[in-house]
């Protein structure tokens, strides 16, 4: 069993990471839980210069702590990376670039902007694990803003496919794709990659999930023209989460999330919605550094482009 190192409080989080240094070991102590081992000889026996660099002590091979990681090249302290994660995962709502901006006082708001981004990149690797046994899935258009080539802002739709795990009654576990159109071709890779054989899928009648039957799960099929409810009974809690995004989308974000960017956002929905339940705000701060430290740098440049 792996151990959970983290502070567990603001309190602890504080007295934790004083220096730079604290935030290196931190880190160092997330790579190599096991210790460092050299990618050239294999020697587990390494010396650390002052900041950041790790030195084999057999062929002198010097290894970045913070290479390969989101920190890679960054030139503000560690500690100010810190306090911000520690700060995203504490908004219960979600964090915003502007909010972002004024509680840390950065200058300039692409700042604010990228590093959140950067961030919810590390977000997209979390829960790989599949969702199980009661799964809802629908698909659902969502709305973005995009700005036209005069600048006018329009108001864009973009289809995205989600599941939502049912547990007596209550919301489990979610995951989003984004997908071209409704076909079976995008929903099904989906579902395979999302849910565990020999889960029971519930759907609608939408004829582009026909071929779950020859998969291994036990596809339901809620059917509108048998019933008098409409769509949001059928699959109530889709599309109670459904209602919880636009929402989200619409107040911490004011509607002004780009359908480039939709994907991003939809991560940092669903690794706080499947983290919701944790009692230790130490523990989102956790997973998330975990991400970090294994999630390749991304620059700015990529995250606009
Ligand atoms: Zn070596």
């Amino acid at each position: 069993m792996e151990h959970e190192d983290y502070p567990e409080d603001f309190e602890q989080f504080i007295t934790r990471f004083t220096t730079e240094q604290d935030c290196y070991d931190y880190i160092l102590s997330l790579r190599w839980p096991q210790g460092f081992v050299c990618p050239r000889c294999n020697s587990e026996r390494s010396w650390k210069t002052k900041r950041s660099l790790l030195v084999c002590s057999e062929c002198g091979h010097q290894a970045s702590i913070t290479a390969g990681t989101i920190f890679q090249g960054t030139r503000k302290p560690l500690r100010l990376w810190f306090h911000v994660m520690w700060w995203m995962m504490s908004q219960k709502t979600g964090a915003s670039a502007k909010n972002l901006q004024h509680t840390m006082g950065f200058r300039r708001y692409e700042t604010a902007w990228t590093w959140l981004h950067k961030l919810r990149r590390a977000m997209i690797r979390s829960g790989r694990d599949r969702l199980k046994e009661t799964v809802e899935v629908d698909e659902t258009f969502i709305g973005g803003v995009e700005k036209d080539a005069k600048g006018r802002k329009t108001e864009t739709k973009t289809l995205m496919v989600i599941a939502v795990e049912v547990e007596e009654k209550k919301l489990g576990r979610i995951r989003f794709r984004i997908i071209p159109d409704a076909s079976a071709e995008s929903l099904i890779p989906f579902i395979k990659e999302n849910i565990t054989p020999d889960s029971v899928v519930i759907t609608d009648g939408w004829l582009g999930y026909a071929p779950l039957k020859k998969e291994n799960y036990e596809h339901i099929v809620q059917n509108i023209s048998q019933s008098k409810d409409n769509g949001s009974e059928l699959l109530p809690h889709v599309h109670l989460v459904v209602s919880l995004i636009k929402r989200w989308l619409m107040g911490t974000h004011q509607g002004a999330v780009s359908q480039k960017h939709l994907a991003d956002y939809l991560d940092e929905y669903a690794f706080r919605f499947n983290r919701r339940l944790s009692t230790h705000r130490g523990k989102l701060f956790y997973r998330l550094m975990q991400q970090a430290v294994s999630t390749e740098p991304t620059s700015r440049q990529e995250i606009v482009s």
